[in-house]
Order: C-alpha cells, then sequence, then structure tokens
C-alpha cells in the first residue's frame, strides 16, 4: 500500500505538530522544532531527528547494515532456513488473526497499523484475507522489508491521535527499549473501540541479538495492556515450546565464537524440535501459563478504563499460592 493512503494522518513524532509535504518528504511545521522526514523508496522515514537509536539516513540504504531482519541472498541457505523446523509450537495466532479479521470484514474503509510488520507474522494472512478492500493497512518497521510501507519508531507513533480501528504488535514489544510507552503510543493512535492485538514472549531465550530487552509473565503483560479492557488472552505456545528454545540454546551455548554458533544455531533445531509437541497436552493445564513460551493480548480502547492492581491479581490462572 502506497503512503498516499495514510499520509493525511501523519504527523511530526517529536512535537506531534502536523507536518507538510516537501520535496522529498515532509517538514514539521513547527519551526522550533525543524525535524525533516525524508522519503526513501517511496517509504516515508518518520524517525525523529532527535532519536537517539536510529537515524534517518539509516534508510537511505535498501538494506541498512545493522538492522533486524538479515536477507539471505544465496538461494541454497534459504532453502536450508525453510527445512529447519521450527521449536515454537503456536497453534493460537491463526486462530486469533481468524477473529479479529472478522469482526472488521464488515467495516469499511477500517484503519489497521502493524507494528513491526516488515514482514508477515504468524498466522496474519488470516486477518489480512479478511479485511474489506477499501482497508487501509499500515504496515510499520525499523527495518525496510517486503511489507514495509513507513518506517517508524513505535516509541513515537508518527500519527494523529484516534486513528486506527486495529493495532498490532506481534513479537515486537520484547524488542523495544520502553514497551510501556509504546503501549501508550499505540493507546493514543486508537480510535475509542479500537483494539489492540499483542503477542509477545515469555520463557524465551534472547532472539535479535542486541535488540532484545523484556520478557513478560502472564500477569505483567496483562499489566502492560491495564488501560486496555480485555477482550481475550492467553498462551500462545506451552512449556513444550519453552523447553524446546531452551534446549537448542543450551547446546548452541556450547559454542567458542560466532561462526560455529551460526552452525549450531543451525542444527541443533533437528535433536530438539519435537519436545514442542507436548504443548498438544500440556496448553491444557492451567499451570502451563507460568512456563508459557509466548503470550497474546486482544483489548479494546474504552476510555477511563484502568484494570486495578488488586483486580490484576484475581487474573492469575497458574496454581502456584
Ligand atoms: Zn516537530
Amino acid at each position: 500500500m502506497n503512503y498516499q493512503a495514510f499520509e493525511n494522518l501523519l504527523l511530526c513524532p517529536e512535537c506531534r505538530n502536523p507536518v507538510n509535504k516537501a520535496e522529498n518528504g515532509f517538514q514539521c511545521s513547527n519551526t522550533g522544532c525543524g525535524c525533516f522526514y525524508p522519503v526513501y523508496f517511496g517509504i516515508p522515514v518518520m524517525i525523529s531527528c532527535h532519536n537517539k537509536v536510529f537515524q534517518s539516513t539509516d534508510f537511505s540504504l535498501q538494506a541498512p547494515p545493522d538492522i533486524f531482519f538479515k536477507r539471505y541472498k544465496n538461494p541454497l541457505i534459504r532453502t536450508l532456513k525453510r527445512l529447519r523446523p521450527d521449536v515454537t509450537l503456536n497453534l493460537e495466532s491463526k486462530k486469533n488473526y481468524r477473529q479479529i479479521g472478522e469482526q472488521l470484514s464488515n467495516m469499511a474503509g477500517c484503519r489497521v497499523l502493524v507494528i513491526g510488520g516488515s514482514i508477515d507474522g504468524t498466522g496474519i494472512g488470516e486477518l489480512k484475507k479478511r479485511l474489506p478492500p477499501d482497508a487501509v493497512v499500515v504496515e510499520s518497521d525499523v527495518a525496510h522489508g517486503p511489507n514495509t510501507n513507513i518506517i517508524l519508531d513505535c516509541h513515537q507513533v508518527p500519527f494523529t491521535d484516534n486513528s486506527f480501528d486495529l493495532v498490532i504488535a506481534q513479537a515486537v514489544l520484547e524488542h523495544v527499549l520502553d514497551p510501556f510507552v509504546c503501549v501508550a503510543e499505540i493507546y493514543r493512535v486508537l480510535k475509542p473501540g479500537g483494539q489492540v492485538y499483542a503477542e509477545t514472549p515469555f520463557m524465551q531465550p534472547v532472539h535479535g541479538g542486541k535488540y532484545d530487552f523484556h520478557r513478560f509473565s502472564f500477569l505483567g503483560h496483562r499489566r502492560l495492556f491495564r488501560h486496555f479492557r480485555e477482550n481475550a488472552s492467553g498462551l500462545l505456545a506451552g512449556p513444550g515450546s519453552s523447553l524446546a528454545w531452551s534446549l537448542r540454546y543450551f547446546i548452541t551455548s556450547f559454542a567458542p565464537g560466532k561462526k560455529i554458533d551460526k552452525y549450531i544455531s543451525y542444527v541443533a533445531n533437528f535433536p530438539v524440535f519435537w519436545v514442542k509437541y507436548f504443548d498438544l497436552l500440556l496448553n491444557r493445564n492451567k499451570g502451563s501459563m507460568d512456563a508459557a513460551c509466548g503470550l497474546f493480548f486482544h483489548g479494546t480502547k474504552e476510555p477511563g478504563y484502568v484494570l486495578p492492581d488488586h483486580e490484576l491479581l484475581r487474573q492469575y490462572r497458574g496454581y502456584r499460592y
């Protein structure tokens, strides 16, 4: 989708003033701010000129050198990657996306913001194929990818308040420096009655190298979204998947260097991936929540609503104490 479909919603992520169209980009209308936002490869780069982590020029290259997703040009490596069995058994994402897609299917012109959407997340196709044809789908990231139609940092979302009907953050909030700020931004850009859908890992070792900062227990994740009324929440993958991940990282921990780690990381999935199938049994037990591999939260923005902490504690689903 071309950014012209949503440029009327853009604002300056630094000072939240309107932006004006300029040559090769957008200029903040506030002269005291003065940030300029270039458009590279037809993609607006809405990174504040004061951002400490990213600079807009990082995205002037088609594949920035030091940003999240590696591209493998070699077809042999791509095939080998496809053949490698996954250590996560996630049966929930598809189901959740299908349900949300059905709710939005009759909402003509609905607006969806995907954070971390440079590539398709697990199961998101179930949502996309149900959206009405005139839906505006903003697929954002801090990386170029096949889906990216805007570059943004979700600590400073460059959209006006009350703009979206759905915001998705799938496998994103562990990678941001301050997830509470990001969720506040999600809340701000959602319309009243708009929905948030988030998936976040819990018992999972570091992935994405240095861009991995947080894990949340079930209640920790719920509290992160305490300004949202809950529609549904639960585990995406259980202790079987957590153990498969741990075993994989146990094996890779023997690697004395980066190069050997790369090879071990590839082969380590084969002897351990089957452990994830225990989840078919374990996910039925409430105690599995305390060792879940990943969690999801689906909620609605209802202005004025806050989940009180004493109510939060009553939502514990495990067996311990
Ligand atoms: Zn500004």
